[in-house]
């Protein structure tokens, strides 16, 4: 068995047709999902870039891994713990042919937990200084197909990380005018009702917040880098079956954090609402898992390592936060999710979500905002707090995600029992994996951010 994981950087998962979305943006993505698996409730385990990656090549969460960060463009503040192993090593020491096509070595910290393990370490950047989220599908793809027809007798793990849905939207022009939204019109788009009674287009907001245009960027650029993606992805899976490799090869399609689109007043990657945290996950392995199944189990960046080395055979006494995919196909492998975030933490339980805002982060905007950090004025301080309700030294956002798709009204005013519930599941929670010692209350400040 040969395992190809592929990572596409910020790709939330209701901007693909195979998760209900309304434009055809991913016909490869598509057939996969019809000839293996797709997983529904896929959530991240850690947000974003950095923390997100650490977790699909640990099988952990934030909480154990502790690299909660994304330092892409600051030198040299932290260091991962070489005790902890990751995903290549192990696959390495068991006989595969390890190699990366990857660039979060360009990351100004040279994060070194990237490049552990891999007998080719791949970057088709080709500067060291070009910033990594540049990278062009087509331009990783001109390394891979090559390495796969070459190695494709071997053994071979193979990482892949396309940057494409990542600003800059830089896809070819074809793919640029791919989508047409015309501003202030919206019949081109489906409208829905939600049960508690406001509008919304899924995947880009309440219908009167959608942003339409912020700086040049808008949902249809968005959109054309997840076609232009798809296609390459094709190329990819059909190198493989010229090969003769497809059906002896686990493939694995996910992405480690969404993107904003406008939503919640912002247009990057930070927070935990469901825009940024639910992902797409598709699995495709013929000899081991069943054609077109669509799994609703809570699933996590943090399985995807179990998952691979149980279908590799490979018997490892290493500890994972994460369970094997298989499992959830037929059982919940855990009752409820959990998001994390620098200084945040989400828990996903049913119809509620609890996001709760930690002490640090509340502080770090306060020493920001040399203003009294009054809950009057802290809405128009940044947007990612701006619905939060301060109690204590924390801050919190509840929602019914049933009623609420779009994470519009904040209950946890209203709810106090709720908050309290869900914040003791996820104190269970971190007492079950790190006793006492929660490393979010051990974060560095926003100038040196890391744990300590
Ligand atoms: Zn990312």
């Amino acid at each position: 068995m040969n395992i190809v994981l592929i990572v596409i950087d910020t790709l939330r998962a209701d901007h693909l047709s195979c998760y209900g979305y309304f434009r055809e943006t991913s016909p490869t993505l598509d057939r996969i999902a019809k000839e293996g698996v797709l997983f529904e409730n896929y959530y991240a385990s850690g947000i974003a870039t950095g923390p997100g990656f650490t977790s699909i090549i640990t099988g952990r969460y934030p909480t154990t891994h502790k690299y909660y960060l994304t330092p892409y463009n600051v030198t040299n503040v932290l260091s991962f713990d070489d005790n902890i192993p990751v995903l290549a090593e192990i696959m390495w020491v068991n006989g595969y042919t390890t190699v990366a096509i990857d660039n979060l070595i360009n990351f100004k910290s040279r994060p070194k937990h990237f490049l552990r393990g891999y007998e080719y370490y791949i970057n088709p950047s080709k500067s060291p200084f070009v910033p990594a989220a540049s990278l062009m599908a087509e331009q990783a793809n001109k390394k891979i197909i090559p390495w796969i027809k070459a190695h494709s007798y071997e053994r071979f793990f193979m990482f892949i990380h396309y940057w494409d849905p990542h600003l800059p939207y830089n896809q070819p022009r074809a793919y640029r005018e791919l989508y047409r939204h015309e501003k202030g019109k919206f019949g081109d788009l489906k409208i829905l009702e939600s049960p508690d009674g406001y509008k919304y287009v899924p995947g880009w907001g309440k219908l009167d917040e959608i942003v339409e245009e912020s700086d040049g960027r808008t949902i249809d650029l968005y959109d054309g880098e997840i076609a232009y993606v798809d296609n390459a992805i094709a190329e990819v899976v059909e190198t493989l079956k010229d090969e003769g490799i497809l059906d002896d090869t686990l493939l694995i399609i996910t992405s480690d954090h969404g993107e904003g689109l406008g939503q919640h007043g912002i247009w990057g990657h930070a927070g935990l609402h469901e825009n940024i945290i639910k992902l797409p996950l598709i699995l495709r392995y013929p000899k081991k898992f069943p054609k077109g199944i669509r799994v609703k189990s809570y699933v996590q960046h943090a399985d995807i390592v179990p998952t691979i080395l149980e279908l590799a055979g490979i018997d490892n006494q290493d500890v994972f936060d994460g369970s094997s995919l298989r499992k959830s196909i037929n059982s919940n492998i855990r009752d409820f999710a959990v998001s994390e975030a620098w200084g945040e933490r989400a828990i996903i339980f049913n119809e509620w979500k609890l996001i709760i805002h930690y002490e640090r982060e509340l502080r770090v905007l306060k020493e920001i905002y040399p203003k009294p950090f009054t809950r009057q004025n802290y809405r128009a301080l940044i947007p990612i707090l701006r619905k939060t309700f301060i109690k204590g030294n924390k801050g919190y956002e509840l929602y019914n995600i049933v009623n609420d798709p779009m994470e519009i009204h904040n209950l946890a005013e209203e709810y106090p029992s709720k908050v309290k519930e869900l914040e003791e599941m996820i104190e269970k929670w971190i007492v079950s994996k790190v006793g006492d010692n929660d490393p979010i209350n051990y974060l560095g400040n926003y100038v040196q951010p890391q744990p300590v």
